[in-house]
């Protein structure tokens, strides 16, 4: 089964991917972490990016083809994905349609997260995330770190992304309502779309995202990957 998950920065969209890729035994593919894994190479490439990254654009639709394209090739057909807020344009909705249809998958359900823009502005800045590869996220209000600055996880220091300003913010909700709201409004065309309110605590957004799925789709239990 593949889910998507839409909704802009700030509504949960990563603590609800990493639940389900429990819940599911699913891999889970986030566009951003994989370009911010990318932009930390000094590289050609990797300079390129981080400079989108860091003025908070998008980057090209080649660049995600490929990123999407590499990652594909590491989960074997059948396996549950979670796909992280990607696509993020109609362009690139084609292109992942087209990719996993020459795996004779398609997407099976797409999951939005609908949340205000200034509620996703205060989550945003009220965020420290894990330095290390997992980029765990913590909240000074909601989720905070056992002890100040350090992950609970794995030690490493907690970091504010630097993508993360109310000015980049800003420019990334634009982009989410000019570019990815067309892209929920083709899967709606499906018959495929469940929105669930955002503005809630992500542990009751998480929940009910798992009632939505479940209904849809049956008990959980049922749908572990198929080549397991
Ligand atoms: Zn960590």
């Amino acid at each position: 089964m593949i889910i998507v998950l839409e909704g802009p920065q700030g509504a949960g969209k990563g603590t609800c991917a990493q639940g389900l890729k429990d819940e599911l035994d699913a891999q889970v593919f986030e566009s951003g972490r994989e370009l911010r894994k990318i932009a930390k190479n000094d590289s050609g490439l990797g300079r390129e990016l981080k400079g989108v990254l860091d003025s908070g654009g998008l980057v090209s639709d080649g660049h995600i083809y490929f990123l999407t394209k590499d990652w594909l090739n590491t989960v074997p057909v059948g396996e549950n994905m979670i796909l992280d807020g990607c696509p993020r344009k109609l362009t690139q909705t084609k292109d992942i349609e087209k990719l996993l249809a020459m795996r004779g998958e398609k997407i099976d359900f797409v999951v939005v997260l609908c949340i205000s823009d200034e509620v996703a502005v205060g989550r945003l800045l009220d965020r420290l995330i894990c330095s290390g590869e997992m980029e765990q996220v913590f909240n000074f209000n909601s989720k905070p770190p056992k002890s100040e600055g350090i992950c609970d996880y794995d030690g490493l220091p907690l970091i504010r992304r630097v993508d993360e300003t109310p000015v980049t913010i800003k420019a990334r909700l634009k982009n989410y309502h000019q570019e990815t709201v067309p892209v929920i409004e083709y899967f709606k065309e499906r018959g495929i779309v469940t929105e669930v309110d955002a503005n809630m605590p992500i542990e009751a957004v998480f929940n009910e995202v798992l009632k939505r799925i479940t209904y849809r789709f049956g008990p959980l239990e049922n749908l572990s990957s198929i080549s397991k």
